[in-house]
């Protein structure tokens, strides 16, 4: 049977209803969430072919909510982000990591994702020095993920607070190129170690030719500015192979592991924790 306009509007009010219902929810047992220890992380491991070897783990944060059960970080950082709480979930993570990485022994590197909002107060640099400092990672086992959208308020002010984190020793990624939409003037302006390569011209790369133009354009760019450039997403062989012939030999992606726990991770490949 036809749907009529009115049957219509009435369903996507009550999808709405119950996306908004989700987050009023989410907003209200946030800080709870934090006390209960119901965040975890998951590491998902980033490496180079040829040669073969393991370049980083990112990591990546996860919510068991008692009711509404595990949910995406795409789903709930930005509802930590509207309702205050970003700043202190954000140093949750790096704590953790920090601290996990050391347990555990993680090398060479972790990638921690930073949100934009954690680039608004300097004393984030101090954050950085402390965690680093209490948890004894050395900063060169340190990368942090921005994304451009990182760079749209006080440009001038995230800029000096990735400055000197990097001053430390720590590494900057920019995650997701690609996608937003000045790029260029973001690699232009800040000295970063990294170019995350947005999934969307992976998932592309074997039907479009102009997202492998893209990506061969992207490399290049990277060759000539010394910065490595990681391809994000890569879940065939097929990606794989284009992408080695393009000479990109940094990945990340479902071929190569999902995100799982460290005591997971652990099953299948040589990590131990240290007590
Ligand atoms: P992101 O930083 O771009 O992280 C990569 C996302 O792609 C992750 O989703 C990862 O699970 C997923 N992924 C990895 N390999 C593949 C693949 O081969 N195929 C597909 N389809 N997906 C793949 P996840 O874990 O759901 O995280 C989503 C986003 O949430 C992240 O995107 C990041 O922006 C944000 N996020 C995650 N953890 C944190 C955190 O600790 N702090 C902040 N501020 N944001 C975080
Ligand atoms: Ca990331
Ligand atoms: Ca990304
Ligand atoms: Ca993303």
């Amino acid at each position: 049977a036809k749907k009529s306009i009115g049957e219509k509007i009435c369903f996507y009010e009550s999808e709405m209803d119950e996306a908004s219902r989700m987050r009023r929810t989410m907003a209200r047992d946030i800080w709870v969430a934090l006390e209960q220890g119901q965040f975890f992380l998951n590491y998902q491991v980033q490496r180079a072919v040829n040669p073969d070897r393991v370049t980083g783990y990112e990591v990546l944060l996860r919510w068991r909510h008692p009711e509404l059960g595990l949910i995406s970080p795409a789903v709930f950082i930005p509802v930590a982000e509207e309702c205050g709480a970003i700043g202190a979930i954000g140093d949750w993570v790096l704590e953790n990591a920090c601290r996990e990485a050391m347990q555990w022994n993680l090398q060479p590197k972790i990638a921690v994702n930073l949100s934009p909002l954690q680039l608004n107060n300097v004393s984030m640099i101090d954050r950085v020095r402390n965690v680093l400092a209490e948890t004894g990672l050395p900063a060169e086992r340190l990368e942090l993920e921005v994304t451009e959208s990182a760079l749209v308020g006080d440009k001038a002010r995230a800029l000096h607070i990735l400055q000197e984190i990097k001053a430390m020793g720590a590494t900057i990624a920019i995650d997701d190129f690609g996608s937003g939409y000045s790029s260029l003037e973001t690699l232009r302006s800040f000295p970063f170690d990294k170019i995350k390569l947005d999934r969307s011209f992976i998932s592309e790369l074997e039907t479009s030719r102009q997202a492998k133009a893209f990506v061969r354009a992207i490399l290049a760019l990277g060759h000539s500015l010394n910065v490595s450039v990681l391809a994000e997403g890569v879940e065939t062989e097929q990606q794989l192979a284009v992408l080695q012939q393009e000479g990109c030999h940094q990945m990340q992606g479902f071929l190569f592991g999902r995100p799982e726990t460290l005591a997971i991770l652990a099953e299948t490949r040589s990590l131990q924790a240290i007590d």
